[in-house]
């Protein structure tokens, strides 16, 4: 097993847990682009968005659900956040384990333009 999500799933290297149930677990960026940046990843392994099936319906809305409920408990709810699936290459996704980022605790720049 190769991929770190999936060891950060199996407990197997450290991470900064905020939420876990049987299918989800979510853990604080490593890297925080934002005072709040939490990462929202189903326990089992999908590469992207592009490998989702349609039986996987319910466990990507389970994740948007998580992820308010994430928003709301830190507190940044109220003002606002963003929510981000980077998918592929071009989409700049680096960790192949599918993954919703929560971002937020603070006004955000629009970034989103041709690199
Ligand atoms: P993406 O570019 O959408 O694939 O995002 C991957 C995210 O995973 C980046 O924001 C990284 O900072 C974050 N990341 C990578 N390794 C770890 C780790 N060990 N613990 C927490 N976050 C990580
Ligand atoms: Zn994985």
């Amino acid at each position: 097993m190769s991929c770190i999500f999936c060891k950060i799933i199996a407990k197997e290297i450290p991470a900064e847990i905020i939420y876990e149930d049987e299918d989800i677990l979510a853990f604080r960026d490593i890297n925080p682009l934002a005072p709040v940046h939490v990462l929202v990843v189903p326990k089992r392994h999908v590469e992207s968005i592009n490998d989702l099936k349609e039986k996987d319906a319910e466990l990507v809305g389970k994740m948007i659900i998580i992820a308010k409920k994430i928003a709301t408990d830190l507190q940044t709810s109220q003002n606002g956040y963003k929510l981000l699936f980077r998918t592929g290459e071009w989409g700049g996704q680096e960790v192949p384990h599918i993954h919703l980022h929560l971002i937020g605790g603070a006004r955000l720049a629009e970034e989103i333009h041709p690199a």
